[in-house]
């Protein structure tokens, strides 16, 4: 393991934070183990910095999870070049303390006064530093890459879900509820491996990118490290036209700016396997359907509990009473099973009667569905410089927590019940 204690803490730059993690690039002189990295630390609330580590959490202080998954997991079923290095690294107070102090400055002052550094740990995690280096870098989020198979949809749900995909149904759910969506923007197109579909994607997502001034969820555009907030104004976007080479020219417009974004990214996306790769999975991963995977539970119930009701939640009519909510009471995977899953995911998946579901098999098909659940909510970072070799990787392949899939079940019913209310759908073309 790495000791990044070796480094001084000048020679990391601060980059960005969430609510658990903060996030630095490596700026310092050349370093075979620290060039083009990022090193992530783990924060903790202000009032518990002073309090010293159980003797049992500073044995543990494990890596973190998302790591051993990356290693165990997901470099199983992803090309090694679509994602990113990930190791733990040794790290110390003192190292720490003089890292905390210099990120100080550069933190914005509602988190400062919230939380810190966690000065206790031992380890961090490091990773490649993909969006803080020279040049362009473009963050999409894709979500759902494919439309279901009828089989397990009942025939009220079945001509919808057959014909508009789940992220252009859920942006209409949101916008009702007065949130910001990537308004026009249809996952299948990006996932279709056509050019004129994809440049309609990324046209799409670049206008709600603009006009939700870079919040909207599925794009974000950074330059040297920055991350881009659009405007209505060019101007506000003029190191992204500087890195398209437009600033030359007099009055370069959002539009022009647009064209250009889209002819150094889209070849990218056209050149790439990862797409395919990725909509692969996250639709063999979820072969029922949530609405197959509630049918199962509910059978593999029944068959448990004699005069059990085949439904989940409340019971109808008669007496019997109703199965769980789906997943209830199921441990979260260890890596260990996680390992015997992808045997038979790799190996058997594709043979399996996922039309007849056996109730022997719940148990792999809520794994497989969790599995699943990661590959639709990851990320993509294009890396577009303007000479060179780009790159095209995969982050957030974290894993979901396995009681979320009743959670999935019921937000499954809401979104397409509106959707149905709605009338005209939207028809999606499916790949
Ligand atoms: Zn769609």
């Amino acid at each position: 393991m790495f000791d990044v204690t070796t480094t001084s803490p000048t020679h990391w730059k601060y980059i960005s934070e969430g609510g658990a993690s903060i996030v630095f690039s490596y700026v310092g002189p050349s370093n075979q183990a620290f060039n083009h990295t990022a090193l992530r630390l783990r924060k903790a609330p202000l009032e518990t910095l002073n309090e010293s580590l159980s003797e049992e959490q500073q044995l543990e202080d494990p890596d973190d999870p998302s790591i051993a998954f990356q290693h165990q997991v997901i470099e199983r079923l992803l090309p090694e070049e679509f994602l990113p290095r990930l190791e733990g690294v040794h790290v110390n107070r003192a190292w720490l303390e003089g890292l905390a102090r210099i990120a100080d400055e550069h933190r914005p002052p509602e988190r400062k006064a919230r939380d810190a550094v966690d000065t206790r740990k031992k380890k961090a995690t490091l990773a490649t530093d993909l969006v803080g280096g020279k040049g362009l870098a473009v963050e999409i989020k894709p979500k759902w890459g494919f439309l279901p198979s009828a089989t397990h949809l009942s025939s009220e749900t079945a001509p919808v879900k057959t014909t508009t995909c789940r992220f252009c149904m859920h942006s209409h759910l949101k916008a009702t509820r007065g949130a910001e969506v990537s308004e026009g923007y249809c996952p299948l197109d990006l996932f279709s491996g056509d050019a004129d579909r994809i440049r309609k994607a990324l046209t799409a997502l670049w206008d709600s990118w603009v006009s939700t001034g870079g919040s909207s969820n599925n794009l974000r555009v950074f330059v040297e490290g920055q991350m881009l907030r659009p405007s209505a104004t060019p101007s506000s976007i003029q190191p992204l036209a500087d890195q398209l080479h437009l600033s030359a020219e007099e009055n370069f417009t959002l539009y022009t700016v647009r064209d250009a974004f889209i002819s150094r990214t889209l070849p990218m996306l056209l050149q790439t396997s990862v797409l395919r790769i990725l909509a692969v999975h996250q639709s063999n991963l979820d072969a029922l359907d949530i609405e197959g995977l509630v049918h199962l539970w509910a059978r593999a119930y029944a068959s448990r509990t004699p005069g059990a009701a085949l439904t989940t939640g409340q019971p109808e009519g008669d007496d019997a009473p109703p199965a769980p909510p789906l997943g209830a009471s199921m441990p979260q995977p260890t890596l260990d099973e996680w390992s015997a899953f992808l045997d038979v995911y790799i190996n058997k998946h594709t043979q399996m009667d996922h039309d007849h579901p056996d109730i022997a098999n719940l148990r792999y098909y809520c794994l497989a569905y969790l599995l699943s659940a990661t590959f639709k909510d990851c990320s993509l970072i294009i890396q577009a410089p303007d000479q060179g070799l780009g790159a095209v990787t995969i982050i957030d392949l974290d894993v979901k927590p396995i009681d979320r899939l009743d959670k999935w079940g019921k937000l499954d019913r809401e979104i397409v019940e509106a959707y149905r209310q709605a009338g005209r759908p939207t028809q999606c073309v499916a790949n």
